[in-house]
């Protein structure tokens, strides 16, 4: 691990976020400890390299009052794209604590992507910025735990994330579950699909976003590829077949999987989108 100096931390999104609504993005962190075989941040293009080496951004809190108070835009603040908020070394260092803390005392509303369930700590905070707006959105690709340690070997397991996501939903706290992505031929079936969605229901989700398929580019492909040679030998050659050097690699059921989403979640009720908070601007901010 070591620290390094950031020169901003809050940057803004360019266009719509259809998905999450954001419009900032935070990472107080660079690289990510939960070791997805995945994860997109592996990818060359964005240069972070060995994503397992962690650097902390030592004067991101100092940045982030600093830049908090010169938005003219109060809109939602995203962590958790880059990296996970609730890696383990979060534990000890509470970078995101301390920014949630910050987030709560200007009244700027937040969504947090995690698969941890340390995010179960910060309940306090995520009930204080609750009155603006807060969403926590616990990533789930497989309802069995096994095959989760497989994926996402450091991350809670999916049962420990179900169980997060009750705590927070019984706290108030608005709670959904992003289920994504799903592997061709690892986790993309019909059953996994509708056990997520029943145990989401169950444990007191208010939305569920799904995404099929999934995203490779240099560097997560390489990855991914590697780990299959661990775990899912005859995958390298069959994707390679497939998908080639394609950046979107779809499910082959894709169409049978949309039906059973759409099926299983109109049956519970669940909705596939997540309400935003609607940004404000001008005087708004000078209430605060
Ligand atoms: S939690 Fe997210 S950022 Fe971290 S390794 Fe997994 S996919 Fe990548």
């Amino acid at each position: 691990m070591q620290y390094i100096e950031a020169k901003s931390i809050l940057s803004k999104l360019q266009g719509n976020d259809t998905m999450f609504g954001l419009t900032y993005n935070m990472n107080l962190y660079r690289g990510c400890q939960h070791g997805c075989i995945y994860c997109d941040t592996r990818s060359e293009c964005y240069g972070v390299g060995d994503i397992s080496q962690i650097s902390v951004k030592k004067n991101a809190i100092e940045l982030l009052v600093k830049e908090i108070k010169s938005k003219r835009l109060r809109g939602t603040i995203g962590t958790g794209s880059m990296n996970d908020p609730y890696m383990p070394v979060e534990k000890e260092l509470e970078m995101t604590r301390k920014a949630m803390k910050v987030i709560a005392d200007t009244r700027f509303p937040v969504h947090v992507i995690t698969k941890s369930d340390l995010v179960l700590r910060d309940i306090d905070l995520l009930q204080e910025i609750s009155k603006v707006y807060a969403a926590v959105s616990i990533t789930i690709t497989t309802a069995d735990d096994i095959l989760a340690k497989k994926l996402e070997p450091n991350a809670s397991s999916t049962s420990a994330r179900f169980k997060a996501i009750e705590t927070l939903a019984k706290n108030g706290i608005y709670t959904g579950v992003t289920l994504m992505p799903l592997l061709p031929f690892i986790n993309d079936t019909k059953e996994n699909i509708r056990s997520i969605v029943e145990m989401a229901s169950d444990a007191g989700a208010s939305y569920i976003i799904p995404m099929l398929g999934v995203t490779l580019r240099k560097g997560s492909r390489d990855y991914l590829y590697q780990s299959f040679d661990k775990y899912f030998p005859e995958m390298r050659n069959r994707y390679e077949k497939m998908f080639g050097e394609q950046y979107i690699c779809n499910n082959t059921n894709y169409n049978e999987l949309r039906a059973e989403f759409l099926q299983t979640a109109g049956r519970l009720g669940m909705p596939g989108k997540m309400k935003f908070y609607t940004p404000q601007t001008g005087k708004q901010l000078s209430l605060f």
